[in-house]
């Protein structure tokens, strides 16, 4: 399980969440910011600072948003 980016982040790539997540798992891509899904530990500290509220719980994610989580396995295997 673990917390993802989505749709909001993209333009807005402020970095908070990159400053607060105690195993620095979140990278920047090209268009948005991405959490490694293998190692983020759910803590949440990401998603209490976003100031666009991009960054949801996989297991909260609607339908349209599950394509960010897809996105971000992508980002980490290449
Ligand atoms: S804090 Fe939110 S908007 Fe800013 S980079 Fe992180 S996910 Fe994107
Ligand atoms: S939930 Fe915690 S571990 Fe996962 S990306 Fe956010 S700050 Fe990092």
């Amino acid at each position: 399980m673990a917390f993802v980016i989505t749709q909001p982040c993209i333009g807005e790539k402020a970095a908070e969440c990159v400053d607060v997540c105690p195993v620095d798992c979140i990278a920047e891509g090209e268009d948005q910011y991405f959490i490694d899904p293998d190692i983020c530990i759910d803590c949440g500290a990401c998603q209490a600072v976003c100031p666009v509220e991009a960054i949801y719980h996989e297991e909260e994610l609607e339908e349209e948003d599950m394509a960010f989580l897809e996105k971000a396995r992508k980002f980490y295997s290449e």
